[in-house]
């Protein structure tokens, strides 16, 4: 593909068919099964972050417009909790359908707002389109249980939506993450409010058109802009039952604070600091190639980045050659195909992971790579980091301690795995870890010792497949039901237990029993 540098104001379908007419795009809301003008008078500014060229608008949507989205809401969640399962079935097996269809065009939208390589952004998508493939086996995932309890008597449990939720979602992955929420929560019969990241709400946008078009029914799903006060109108609204939240520790802990102390059902994905274990007896090349992937693709902004390496015994003497490797990815635009590494997301991300690699050298760690303040022809004023490595890093140093979000690895030396797993264990977060071995018993230990939700063996980012659940742990979520996978289908809906009791004939007592039946 061709790159396509400023062609996303002027040639950019989702904008140009959801939007107003003004010089600068407006980004519209979802509301009822249209797409509206907010009328606030607050807007942010949306820059492609290669360029800083404002691609659009999007609305801080007024309470009247949020109370609108929930009304809206509400009403059809009366009747569509009532609509056939194979309905929702066949709707949910169209909707995937039209998202290979628009697999580009949502993929250029991410490049443009996210700034992802253009391959990166399509797999952004591939994994939520997953998620709406599993959704599309909800009939069986959605059995109920049946026991005879006696001859005349039966008890069985079924599940039932809850009504109205909400989803509120990061970044980072602006085709994904929305997919990991509103397919399972339609086809589970809720109708649902949907906040999309206020930096990238583009590929949502295209993806409610998308499930409009294949038979969302107006209301089912609404879609609203935002930041911290249209978060806190979903926390504090009454008829939104629960709430699925993804990003960062702060806005979690907010929301799920705020969310529990309303009665809702909340289930928090957090950030994350996922550590690499080499072990000695590795295959080096692919583990070398593995770990730079996984550290410095999508800008090392994925809550699974392996961020942190952790070197055991004579593994240490890679480091040169890992250096060698991530010095060959190139940094540029996403659209250029012999891009490796794009810009971070904002101006004021790109200072931060500046100053983190800063804070390492200050503390004693050493610069093996430093990326800052590289430069990309034609793109001067995008947000780029380049590829970053500080190894000598100890767990006291700020730039260990905290998530650095940017393509950074920062390294440290250990000489035993039981060593590696301590250090792990150590670690607030439980997000993901991978392990590179040729030794079965040191991976089984490995996978049975370390306290961490998500394990890689020889595999650097260990996202499940939908069939499973995300299963991120300790600091890196809040409440205890995973996203997608069976767990995404028990958080969106509630069991419903009915015991029967039918007798051949009439009761011969005359006296009622008031003990406890047994
Ligand atoms: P963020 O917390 O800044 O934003 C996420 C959402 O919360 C947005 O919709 C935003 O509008 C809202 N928000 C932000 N600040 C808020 C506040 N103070 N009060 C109320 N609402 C607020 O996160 P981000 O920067 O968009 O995403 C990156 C973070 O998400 C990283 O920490 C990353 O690890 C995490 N993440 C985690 C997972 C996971 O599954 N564990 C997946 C993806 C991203």
């Amino acid at each position: 593909r061709a790159p396509a540098r400023r062609a996303f104001s002027t040639n950019f379908p989702v904008l140009q068919q959801l939007t107003g007419n003004g010089s600068i795009p407006t980004v519209k809301n979802f509301i009822n099964g249209e797409f509206v003008e907010s009328k606030t008078d607050k807007w942010i500014e949306l820059r492609n972050p290669a360029t800083q060229e404002i691609l659009c608008l999007v609305p801080e949507t007024t309470p009247e417009e949020l109370n609108e989205a929930t009304t809206s809401a509400a009403e059809a969640a009366k009747s569509w909790r009532k609509s056939s399962v194979l309905a929702r079935q066949r709707i949910m097996m169209d909707f995937q359908f039209l998202i290979r269809q628009h697999h580009d065009e949502l993929a250029e939208n991410i490049v443009a707002e996210a700034g992802k390589t253009f391959v990166d952004a399509k797999g952004d998508v591939f994994r939520g389109l997953q998620v709406v493939e599993q959704a599309c086996a909800l009939t069986t995932q959605l059995m109920g249980e049946k026991l005879t309890v006696a001859k005349d008597m039966e008890t069985y449990m079924f599940r039932e939506p809850l009504g109205v939720v909400a989803g509120i979602c990061p970044f980072n992955f602006p085709a994904m993450i929305p997919l990991w929420m509103f397919p399972l929560a339609i086809a589970a019969g809720n109708s649902i409010v949907l906040k999309p990241s206020e930096r990238d709400p583009g590929a949502t946008m295209l993806l409610a058109k998308l499930a409009a078009q294949a038979g969302v029914p107006k209301g089912v799903l609404n879609v609203v802009h935002g930041s911290v006060d249209c978060v806190n109108y979903i926390c504090d609204e009454p008829r939104i039952k629960a709430i699925s939240f993804v990003g960062s520790d702060r806005a979690g802990e907010h929301i799920y604070t705020r969310g529990n102390a309303n009665g809702k059902r909340v289930q928090a994905n957090l950030g994350a600091k996922n550590h690499a274990v080499v072990l000695p007896d590795a295959n080096k090349q692919a583990t070398l190639n593995a770990i730079a992937g996984a550290a410095f693709g999508a800008a090392g902004q994925r809550c699974m980045a392996l961020s942190t390496l952790v070197l055991v015994g004579e593994s240490k003497e890679w480091l040169p050659e890992l250096a060698e490797r991530a010095k060959q990815l190139k940094v540029g635009y996403g659209m250029d195909p012999e891009t490796d590494v794009g810009p971070v997301i904002t101006v004021q991300s790109r200072e931060r992971v500046e100053r983190l690699i800063e804070s390492g050298a200050k503390e004693g760690a050493k610069l093996l790579l430093d990326g800052r303040g590289v430069s990309v022809k034609g793109y001067e004023n995008g947000n780029f980091v380049g590829p970053t490595i500080i190894t000598d890093v100890k767990t006291n140093m700020e730039c260990y301690r905290e998530e650095i979000f940017g393509p950074v690895l920062v390294c440290l030396t250990v000489d035993t795995i039981d060593e590696a797993i301590e250090l792990i264990n150590n670690n607030p977060y439980g997000n993901g870890t991978a392990i590179f071995t040729n030794s079965g018993p040191s991976a089984r230990k490995f996978e049975h010792e370390i306290d961490v939700g998500q394990v890689g063996i020889n595999v650097p980012i260990p996202v499940p497949v939908p069939p499973f659940s995300f299963t991120g742990s300790r600091g890196s979520i809040l409440g205890d039901m995973n996203f997608y996978g069976k767990s995404g289908l028990l958080f969106y809906t509630k069991p419903k237990t009915v015991t029967s009791l039918w007798k051949e004939s009439d009761s011969t007592h005359t006296r009622s029993s008031v003990s406890m039946p047994t």
